[in-house]
């Protein structure tokens, strides 16, 4: 263990579910917290770093995102994934994106190549073919459907496994990145909030979040720019304005968690729900990975 100016935090995903071992889970996670810890010691940046952790989660086909995604209620794999980088407020999304396997690079190129935020359905798809992004051959073998043994739920509880990855690197910039298939069972075209730019992800100066849970209310309560504003502008620590936020979710009825750094590097990831994948890197650099 030795001291670092970077931290970060990554999550695979609010539904964890008591009685589950997540040995293999926690494995990777930290196993990508320590190829982000080496990117970062290189010189790399909070939005590659991000960026890179979020790809090697959504490959996995350990978590509800990427290879590991649950078909929607027509058998369909609609996609969502956002970034935004706290250093320039740049932001890009894409939302229902069916076809391809890794939505953060879709969601980093709409950011870098497009005068725009978000793409959505036929044009995201249209934009992701014009880059030539990595396609999903045949979705009925591609996609590992990692939440299978969660599937069997009471309807309208919306049970989730997003990823996310929020980063401070060594020049102090912020990032963050968050993926995911949705909730289970969602109607087609149904958007939650990991696309959402100040809802399941937010950087800026201050702090970096990428939420995971029933998304209808994190939308509804703007999860990740509130963490941040609450650091701002109402000058709570990280942990306090993470755990208001998380309360206010709770206190509507819905259940998730987060992963969020702050500009000086300390790291909170409280949550409300049954368990949180989660892993971080803190700033004396000890690793931590749970699942509980
Ligand atoms: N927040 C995601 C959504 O509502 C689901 C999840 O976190 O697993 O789409």
């Amino acid at each position: 263990m030795s001291n670092t100016c970077f931290s970060l935090a990554l999550h695979g995903g609010a539904g964890a579910k008591r009685g589950h071992d997540y040995t293999v889970e926690i494995a990777h996670m930290r196993g990508l917290v320590e190829a982000a810890r080496d990117r970062l010691a290189a010189g790399a940046s909070a939005l590659d770093v991000a960026v890179e952790t979020v790809v090697g989660l959504e490959a996995s086909g350990l978590y509800i995102a990427g290879k590991g995604a649950s078909p929607n209620a027509e058998g369909e794999y609609e996609l969502d994934a956002s970034l935004m980088d706290g250093a320039t407020l740049r932001a890009g999304s894409v939302a229902a994106l069916q076809g391809f396997k890794s939505p953060i690079l879709a969601a980093r190129a709409v950011m870098e190549q497009t005068p725009h935020v978000m793409l959505a359905g036929q044009g995201a798809i249209d934009f992701a073919r014009e880059l030539g992004l990595e396609t999903v051959e045949d979705p009925r073998t591609w996609f590992t459907h990692a939440g299978a043994f969660e599937d069997n739920h009471p309807p309208d509880t919306l049970p989730t496994g997003t990823v996310g990855c929020v980063v401070r690197d060594a020049q102090g910039r912020l990032a963050a990145a968050t993926s995911t298939a949705g909730v289970f069972g969602k109607r087609p075209g149904r958007v939650g909030d990991s696309p959402i730019i100040g809802a399941g992800a937010w950087a800026d100066g201050h702090a970096a979040v990428s939420c995971t849970g029933q998304g209808e209310y994190f939308i509804r309560t703007a999860v990740a720019a509130q963490i941040a504003h609450r650091v701002r502008f109402g000058g709570q620590t990280l942990e306090e304005a993470a755990r208001a936020a998380i309360q206010g979710v709770a206190d509507l009825g819905g259940h998730g968690g987060l992963v969020s750094v702050d500009r000086d590097g300390h790291v909170a990831m409280p949550f409300a729900s049954s368990g949180l994948k989660r892993a971080a890197l803190l700033l004396d650099g000890t690793i931590v990975s749970e699942a509980f």
